[in-house]
């Protein structure tokens, strides 16, 4: 596998103090330039193709001008990830060398973002950033990408976020949203802002359904992160941040400074996740996964390839699942009524690709790479009919059809309102009691394929999913 892009971690300084900040410790100097340029040497030697210059505050070395004016010299392009605050002074050089502006908002108002960045003066400086490209947007990087972090202190406000986002959609290229993670550094600080478990998906497939903003919008659970990176810290050593038991640790596999080239990098792909580091990273700056207008697709058009007994051996698009017939993990939930002892079925919009105006289960779809079967039954249900009920597993199996594997978990969710068809995936639905249902299957008239075993399992199992769910 080559490695395309890099992230530098080229100081631990930084003017801010973010509790949730995976920085190296503020006290870690950069380099000596003729250092730095040496490793900017070994970046031209792995023919990369993107630096993301970060730290610490990367605008804060000394000779930060140099270090950018090399690595356009060797031909990569540098994505800058700035906390925005000295945009104005170094406004030029960004604009010379540049080619991703990243740049973090964490809160609707300055005292949100404030309340994870222990700062307010960094959301004005964001907000000037995007005002300035949008009044000269020829002068901005080829791309510009806000990052936010899920974590308590944001929790509950991306809504309000996107709403502010929304003016500037066309300078906005990609909207990262990394759910928070514990690091190893200052993680006393950031206990305060480690969310909950469970609530990420649910807010962000909120999001995905109520803003504009959607197609630009990736998603980082923080599984998806474990061994993902090729990272140089501060000392020039390359590191592997690991996931051990909940928290992320920097394991470092070489020196750049030290060791032969060809060693690091042998180190580095014996032990890191290529998937991971493909979807995590490289994807957002691949121009050929771009979608045409220019958004990025969204990592959760990823999805989990199963072998034979269902374990998870890697991640491929959903294009590449179906052409390669690679085995997948799928969900159905059936909305039940205990009273009435009715299931509710869905209608497929009529502009589905694939079968339009088909019954289905009340909700259903693919489980998306680093999720759960809950988690991606709770966004199904939520996403196609706008239910934010409970939901509980009550039958997996395998599916398949045409050589073609699937493995399918069944959920029942009770409700008898509150259907909400706004994002065109489903057109109508309506209940039928359980026989009627059976009876409707049996005729086989417009029927998705999958229904036939769920109903066929729920008819058979009915004293077990008309209780309170
Ligand atoms: S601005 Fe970035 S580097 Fe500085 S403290 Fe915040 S997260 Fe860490």
């Amino acid at each position: 596998m080559k490695i395309d892009i890099v992230d530098w971690k080229l100081i631990g300084t930084c003017n801010l103090r973010c509790l949730h900040c995976y920085g190296p410790l503020k006290k870690e100097k950069p380099l000596p330039t003729e250092q730095l340029l040496e490793i900017i040497g070994k970046f031209a030697e792995l023919n990369l193709e993107w630096v993301v210059v970060t730290g610490g505050e990367p605008m804060i070395v000394p000779d930060i001008d140099v270090v950018m004016r090399k690595l356009k010299e060797i031909g990569v392009k540098i994505a800058l990830s700035t906390n925005s605050t000295f945009f104005r002074r170094f406004q030029k050089l960004i604009e010379e060398c540049v080619s991703s502006l990243n740049i973090p908002l964490d809160g609707s108002t300055p005292k949100i973002h404030a309340a994870s960045r222990m700062d307010e003066k960094s959301w004005h400086t964001f907000f000037d950033v995007l005002e300035h490209y949008r009044l000269c947007p020829e002068l901005k990087p080829e791309i510009l990408r806000v990052g936010s972090v899920y974590s308590k202190a944001t929790h509950g406000d991306f809504i309000a976020m996107a709403r502010l986002l929304e003016p500037y959609a066309n300078i906005i290229d990609t909207w990262k949203i990394y759910e928070i993670i514990d690091y190893e550094f200052q993680p006393d600080l950031r206990q305060p802002i480690m969310h909950e478990h469970d609530t990420f998906g649910e807010e962000m497939a909120d999001l995905l359904r109520q803003t504009d903003l959607a197609p630009k919008i990736m998603l980082a659970p923080a599984n998806s992160r474990d061994k993902a990176y090729f990272m140089v810290n501060p000392r020039g050593q390359v590191v592997v941040p690991t996931d051990k038991g909940g928290m992320t640790y920097e394991i470092p596999v070489g020196n750049l400074l030290t060791m032969p080239l060809e060693q690091v990098v042998a180190n580095w792909r014996h032990y890191i996740a290529p998937d991971n580091y493909y979807l995590n990273h490289r994807l957002h700056y691949d121009k050929t996964k771009q979608l045409p207008g220019g958004t990025v697709k969204k990592m959760t058009e990823y999805l989990d390839v199963l072998d034979d007994e269902g374990n998870v051996v890697g991640q491929a698009s959903q294009e590449e699942v179906y052409e390669k017939k690679h085995s997948h993990r799928i969900v159905h939930v059936m909305v039940v009524n205990p009273q009435t002892r009715a299931i509710y079925l869905q209608q497929r919009a009529e502009t589905k690709s694939f079968l339009p105006g088909y019954f289905c289960t009340s909700a259903g779809g693919h489980v998306h790479a680093g999720e759960t079967y809950e988690q991606a039954a709770k966004r199904e249900l939520y996403e196609e009919i706008g239910l934010k009920t409970p939901v509980r597993e009550v039958h997996r199996f395998v599916f398949e059809s045409d050589g073609h594997k699937r493995f399918i978990a069944l959920f029942v969710a009770a409700a008898t309102e509150g259907f909400d068809f706004k994002d065109g995936e489903v057109t109508a639905g309506s209940f039928y009691p359980l026989d009627e249902a059976l009876t409707i299957v049996e005729k086989g008239e417009k029927i998705h394929p999958q229904l036939d075993p769920c109903i066929r399992w729920l008819h058979q199992n009915q004293e077990s999913i008309f209780v309170q769910v």
